[in-house]
């Protein structure tokens, strides 16, 4: 029953913890103006949380550099299981354009598994959102209700890609 509760919670409440493994900052003004009223992620329950301890969610923006992949790890293994990460900007995607070079490991999926891919330089904040609705929508059937409706009313392709799809794309 607790697992239940949890479960439950999670979906209608996600608590998300930004992460800039070395973002330009780019793709952080777009994650606020996410949260903010005009697209205001916070209406599905999404709330911004300063703890990894505390999140269920780490948005992490920026290519993986050797000095900062230890922290990165660091985080990851304080926020609470099960945890959620997604990778949002093409830096945070693939560590492109600065990878490969002699300090940048790659993306984020360098130092710590990723669930879900947004890219972009940067990506636009309905994106975003798009994504953190997307990754719900396993957790909560109101959400996959809102995906499908959002997928039946625009073209949302190459906005969000699942370890899945990108696994194909990076093979293709
Ligand atoms: S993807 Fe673009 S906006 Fe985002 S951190 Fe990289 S360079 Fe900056």
């Amino acid at each position: 029953m607790l697992d239940g509760i949890v479960k439950w919670a999670r979906a209608k409440s996600p608590w998300v913890c930004h992460l800039n493994c070395g973002s330009c900052n780019g793709c952080d003004i777009e994650i606020v103006a996410a949260l903010m009223p005009r697209f205001d992620l916070e209406r599905f329950g999404v709330l911004l949380e300063g703890s990894p301890r505390h999140a269920d969610v780490l948005l992490a923006t920026g290519p993986v550099t050797r000095q900062i992949r230890d922290r990165v790890i660091r985080i990851y293994d304080q926020t609470p299981d099960p945890k959620f990460v997604i990778a949002v900007g093409t830096c945070g995607v693939s560590g492109s354009p600065f990878a490969p070079s002699y300090n940048v490991l790659g993306g984020v999926d360098a130092a710590i598994p990723v669930d879900m891919y947004i890219p972009g330089c940067p990506p636009r904040p309905d994106a975003i959102s798009y994504g953190v609705l997307k990754l719900l929508a396993a957790l909560d059937p109101l959400a996959a209700k809102l995906v499908a409706e959002i997928e039946s009313k625009q073209d949302t392709t190459g906005l969000v890609y699942t370890p899945e799809e990108m696994a194909a794309t990076s093979e293709s």
